[in-house]
């Protein structure tokens, strides 16, 4: 590791901080690739753009997430800003976008309001392969309206997405978790059957049984996997209206011919679901072919309250992850739309040429000819050799008696026969051109 010498603290290391990454090359584009994609489905759909802040208020993002999840008892990145602000790297997209819904008073646009979003994401996770501090989500979010067809909506859209990327042995882990009037009998029940098992929890879990019992559901503590086979599921205890919403959502699954299964211990890792929650798993897995969860998501209809709304808002959004999609074996490298392959190689000869070079070649990035060059070379043998190599089926070679003549010799590549041609001329030859 090199060091480097700062002002301040003499000596640091020359490295990006622990579990986050610069982002460029091959992987910079299928980011790139990806989003494209991602975003013409969105728009299909009928979403709409929104790129919120990446710090949001504290509390918004304690209240949003909320006590008892791993985002906010250990993940969360805070700082203090010098005017007083206790500001939080945002740790997912879903407290921020209600927070800009309510904030804007969206409430009175038609319902829903439909948003994508996509961007960097923020968790003191420990880093291991596939899990980054700094890792990126592409978000589906519909609010305003607690219609299971809009749950559908965005677990279609979703996959979609991902099928869009390569994916093609896709299902939806699903499950309901109810609302305010059946939760309660249901959690009374599931804390129940821990505390009759607490001999068989780990202090972990057991600490969950004050702040937010769901999650020992899924817990990944062994001897708590085991115990949870047994534990009473919550869609034996929804309401009639939730226990409907759910019927519907599947109805609308069935329809749709998307495979899904009933996971009675799904509740994911953040407090504000309610009623419908959701994976969506690739089962040909990632490169050693275990199966990877590509994104979460569910219904969050009183985020709204807890982060400072006088009224609930029903709402449900999908977080699809990013870096792990980019990264498995079945991704289709999904090439932006400005990468183009280049159809000309452009060759300068001599001082003259080389003042006058960067005129041609805004010539013909207006005229939207993909070119590759390399300026900084001098002559002819080097510059033609990586036409070559790359495979450039054309070259532009201008030297002192063009620069002066105002024009250029093309070549081609394949056979080597070549003409001269006038500058004013040039567009309208490398039209005829294959
Ligand atoms: P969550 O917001 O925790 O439901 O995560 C949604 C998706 O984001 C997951 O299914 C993963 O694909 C991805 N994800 C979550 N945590 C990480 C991480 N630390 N690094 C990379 N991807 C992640």
């Amino acid at each position: 590791m090199k060091k480097a010498h700062t002002g301040k603290n003499k000596i640091t290391e020359v490295s990006s901080p622990k579990g986050m990454r610069d982002l460029m090359n091959e992987e910079y584009y299928s980011f790139q690739g990806f989003f494209e994609k991602a975003q013409e489905v969105a728009v299909y759909y009928g979403f709409k753009p929104i790129e919120t802040p990446m710090l949001e208020h504290q509390e918004l993002i304690e209240g949003g997430v909320g006590a008892g999840t791993d985002i906010v008892d250990k993940e969360i990145y805070t700082l203090k800003t010098k005017g007083g602000d206790h500001l939080a790297l945002r740790p997912e997209h879903t407290a921020p976008l209600m927070r800009a819904y309510v904030e804007h008073g969206m409430q009175t646009m038609p319902q829903p309001v439909m948003f994508y979003q996509y961007g960097p994401v923020f968790r003191h996770d420990k880093p291991q392969r596939g899990r980054y501090r700094q890792f990126w989500q592409f978000d589906l979010d519909c609010l305003g309206n607690d219609k299971s067809i809009m749950d559908a909506l965005v677990i279609k859209a979703s996959m979609s997405i991902l099928e869009e990327a390569g994916a093609t042995d896709l299902s939806v882990d699903i499950n309901s978790i109810g609302d305010k009037e059946c939760r309660g009998a249901y959690l009374k029940e599931l804390t129940s059957y821990y505390r009759k098992n607490l001999s068989g929890l780990p202090a972990v879990d057991r600490e969950r049984m004050k702040t937010n019992p769901l999650r020992i559901l899924d817990s990944k503590e062994e001897k708590t996997i085991k115990l949870n086979e047994q534990a009473p599921d919550s869609i034996s205890f929804l309401c009639a209206p939730c226990k409907k919403h759910f019927k519907e959502v599947l109805e609308y699954l069935e329809e749709m011919n998307i495979a899904y299964n009933i996971n009675k211990n799904l509740v994911r890792g953040l407090s504000y679901y309610t009623r419908t929650v959701f994976e969506i798993i690739e089962q040909g897995g990632n490169e050693d072919g275990i199966p990877l969860a590509l994104g979460g998501g569910g219904r969050y209809d009183y985020l709204a309250r807890q982060i400072g709304s006088k009224k609930d808002v029903p709402a449900v959004g999908f977080s699809i992850g990013v870096d792990r999609i980019v990264a498995a074996p079945w991704y289709k490298k999904l090439s932006p739309r400005i990468l183009k392959k280049p159809k000309i190689y452009f060759i300068q000869l001599g001082a003259e040429a080389k003042l006058k070079s960067l005129n041609i070649i805004e010539i013909l990035r207006k005229a939207h000819v993909p070119i590759a060059q390399s300026l900084s070379k001098d002559s002819l043998g080097s510059q033609l050799s990586i036409a070559e190599k790359l495979s450039i089926p054309y070259a532009i070679i201008f030297g002192v008696k063009e620069a002066l003549d105002n024009s250029v010799i093309v070549r081609d590549m394949s056979n080597r026969s070549q003409d001269t041609v006038k500058l004013s001329k040039l567009l309208e030859y490398l039209k005829e051109l294959k």
